[in-house]
């Protein structure tokens, strides 16, 4: 019942409406739960008292008053409330005036003689007291004290049309109904280091009642948040592996050897060396978890089957997770098409498989007829049961909330992991953060491959940019068209995918098969656009940046990005990564308005000027700053509430040792039947395209 509860929309809540909700969506919060989690940026410390006697001469007043008198000053329009007040203590002496700016509704709410709670800025001004800026709360008629009443006031973010009034009201009305939040963390382990329970430190992050106070309970959510972050980098490491695990050696197996040699091309040397070290971990008693970086097109798929190839002849299963159904439908088919005619079964889970397709999928998983499984964090649905999982390949790992590639680690004992990434991440951070992370790093390209070509593109020089493009439909090549919006907003300047769909096929390629694409449109009809343009039978797509990820198609030469300035460095790369995939030579357009800011400029620059992933991840740091490390912020690659990673070391350390003995231990600490507000992260769907459309 209750993480039902935590799963809730907020739209769920009392006068939220789609206004509120959007503001709150733009803040990274879609439920209850993320509510609940939303750190306030600061506190106004209420906790001493200041009565207007003792601030004479102006300052902050915080004190209790009684209401006076009343009057109006002004005229017309500008007619306004002036409420005299003074102190509710017995000197009672010093007044007040509170200046009623566009309030003077007040005037039925601060009744004369009533008491009411006061918080605000006073200056002096022709010899009496004045406000503009405050806040009143009634003093209830048993003489209870208001709720905010000498307390710190959590101050939050902001976004379109929330005000704090609007947030402080939603999470009092959350914590109001939720009931006793359930424990996160172990009891030995919140004894051991001194944390308090979940439900207390929620509450307290929203409604300390001291600083003292305050900080156990960010120091309880900043352990909380990185031990789950820690926990999938730091399983078991030294104990020994039970069960079938009998890959003692790093031979080559027949089945890979057989799938290498029939492969049209050679492996790189770097895919080899990843290979290799993949192979070592797999010898290993302890379990593989290691990252394998490298640009989009450098290969990494293709080594993740081959060393899968190795498992299953070792009677094991292997998951792959991708990050969206698209995806994840197109490694399934690109798998089908290279291994089943090597024996291996494979198949196909995500969301959108339910009913008897989905039942028999299970059991045949579960009766081990189907020896990779593809999907996306549908894989670890509660339903989903292995007769032997030994293997979990994360494509695009950045992508997904930590807790669900750790989840997916609940449905194996110690299974090899690799995630997979486009994204350099810097070793250190990893190390930090993952702990015993390993890294396999791909540098060279497959041979063959020629560089793209990428030009800049002024939007009134685009001309020449549609007839290039044309030529090479001429060659029965294709092409990607991108822009940041899908339909028009009526007045902003930028391009979108819908007028643009409708000038490219009337007036620049009249006749030349096209299909537009977006989030929006039903999965099966992404699907089965991309397999028209897989097939050829369209010859480009006009898209939002949904094409960023991975899609795979050899016979696209062309991108054309519009509005590039108003894309990072790591989507630029990931959008132009999408051409350039066979030996053809390939064409990336980075149009670009005039007025370009100087961020702006150095970012196309380097586009230009380099096609190293590495590279350009560098010049990302050094152009935005490490506040923002590659991707990460946006992608909700690490995403931290609580804990900073370059003032929380020490915090860091602490955790790996409370990590360390909880793998010791063994507890399942993410199993479903736990309505932690963990677990509703965990059921959120991952990172999704949507988001990544201006
Ligand atoms: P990544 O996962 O790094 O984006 P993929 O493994 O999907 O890269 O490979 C991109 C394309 O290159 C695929 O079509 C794949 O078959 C092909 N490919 C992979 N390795 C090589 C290689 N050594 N030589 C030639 N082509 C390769
Ligand atoms: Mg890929």
């Amino acid at each position: 019942m209750f993480i039902r509860q935590l799963k809730q929309p907020v739209t769920a809540l009392k006068g939220v409406g789609k206004g509120v909700a959007k503001a709150y969506e733009n803040l990274g919060i879609e439920t209850w739960a993320d509510l609940l989690l939303c750190a306030p940026r600061s506190y106004e410390d209420r906790t001493s008292f200041t009565s207007l006697s003792e601030i004479p001469d102006g300052g902050q007043a915080n004190t209790i008053v009684q209401v006076v008198s009343h009057s109006y000053f002004g005229s017309g329009k500008k007619r306004t409330l002036k409420v005299i007040v003074r102190d509710a203590d017995e000197s009672g002496s010093q007044r007040a005036s509170l200046l009623c700016f566009g309030r003077n509704f007040l005037e039925r709410v601060l009744r004369i003689g009533s008491l009411f709670y006061l918080y605000g800025q006073f200056q002096r001004h022709f010899h009496e007291l004045q406000s503009s800026q405050f806040e009143m709360t009634p003093v209830l008629p048993d003489g209870s004290l208001p709720h905010d009443f000498g307390k710190m006031i959590p101050v939050y973010p902001l976004s379109g049309i929330l005000t704090q009034r609007i947030i402080r009201r939603d999470i009092a009305g959350i914590l109001g109904q939720c009931g006793v939040l359930e424990n996160e963390l172990p009891e030995y382990i919140m004894k051991e280091h001194q944390l308090l329970d979940t439900d207390s430190a929620i509450r307290i992050l929203h409604e300390p009642e001291s600083q003292t106070i305050l900080k156990s309970a960010l120091k309880t959510l900043a352990f909380t948040e990185l031990f789950y972050l820690q926990l999938i980098g730091r399983r078991k490491t030294n104990s020994t592996r039970t069960g079938n695990k009998n890959l003692k050696n790093t031979e080559i197996t027949v089945l890979e050897n057989r799938f290498i040699h029939s492969l049209p091309f050679s492996l790189t040397k770097d895919q080899m060396h990843a290979l290799e070290e993949i192979r070592r971990d797999m010898a290993l008693a302890a379990p593989m978890n290691r990252l394998l970086q490298g640009d989009v097109g450098s290969g990494k798929t293709l080594v993740a089957w081959i060393s899968a190839l190795r498992v299953i002849q070792e009677q094991g299963q292997v998951a792959f997770m991708a990050p969206t159904e698209l995806l994840a439908r197109q490694h399934a088919e690109k798998a089908a098409g290279m291994l089943e005619p090597f024996g291996v079964r494979i198949a196909f889970l995500t969301g959108s498989v339910t009913g008897i397709a989905r039942r028999n999928l299970l059991k045949a998983l579960e009766h081990h007829d189907i020896d990779i499984i593809i999907g996306t964090h549908a894989l670890f649905s509660e339903d989903v049961t292995f007769a032997n999982l030994r293997y979990i390949i994360i494509d695009e790992q950045q992508r997904f909330g930590v807790v669900q590639r750790l989840s997916l680690l609940d449905k194996a004992s110690y299974p090899d992991v690799l995630m997979m990434s486009a994204t350099p991440i810097p070793r250190t951070l990893a190390l930090t953060v993952f702990g015993d992370l390993d890294i396999s790093t791909i540098r060279t390209m497959p041979v063959g491959r020629i560089a793209i070509v990428t030009y800049l593109v002024s939007n009134q020089s685009r001309e020449r940019m549609y007839a290039a493009i044309k030529v090479e439909f001429s060659r029965g090549h294709q092409a990607y068209f991108v822009y940041p919006r899908i339909e028009s907003d009526g007045n902003s300047n930028l391009r979108d995918v819908e007028s643009m769909f409708k000038k490219l096929s009337q007036e620049m390629y009249p006749g030349i098969p096209a299909a537009l694409i977006h989030s929006r449109l039903p999965e099966n009809e992404k699907v089965d656009i991309l397999l028209r343009f897989n097939r050829g039978e369209i010859s480009y797509l006009v898209s939002t940046s949904v094409v960023e990820v991975g899609i795979d198609i050899p016979n696209a030469t062309c991108m054309v990005i519009e509005h590039a300035e108003r894309f990072g460095l790591a989507a630029l790369h990931q959008l132009r990564g999408r051409v350039g995939r066979s030996t053809l030579q390939s064409y990336c357009f980075l149009v670009y308005e005039a007025d370009l800011s100087d961020d702006a400029r150095q970012r196309l620059m380097v586009m230009k000027d380099s096609t190293d992933g590495f590279y350009i991840a560098e010049q990302d740091l050094l152009i935005r700053g490490p506040g923002e490390v590659a991707g990460t912020r946006q992608s909700g690659f690490l995403k931290l509430r609580f804990a900073s990673l370059t003032t929380d070391l020490p915090l860091i350390t602490e955790v790996r040792t409370a990590v360390d003995s909880v793998l010791k231990k063994d507890t399942p600490l993410l199993s479903a039947s736990h309505a932690t507000i963990r677990n509703v992260l965990l059921h959120a769907p991952p990172f999704e395209e949507r988001s990544m459309e201006l």
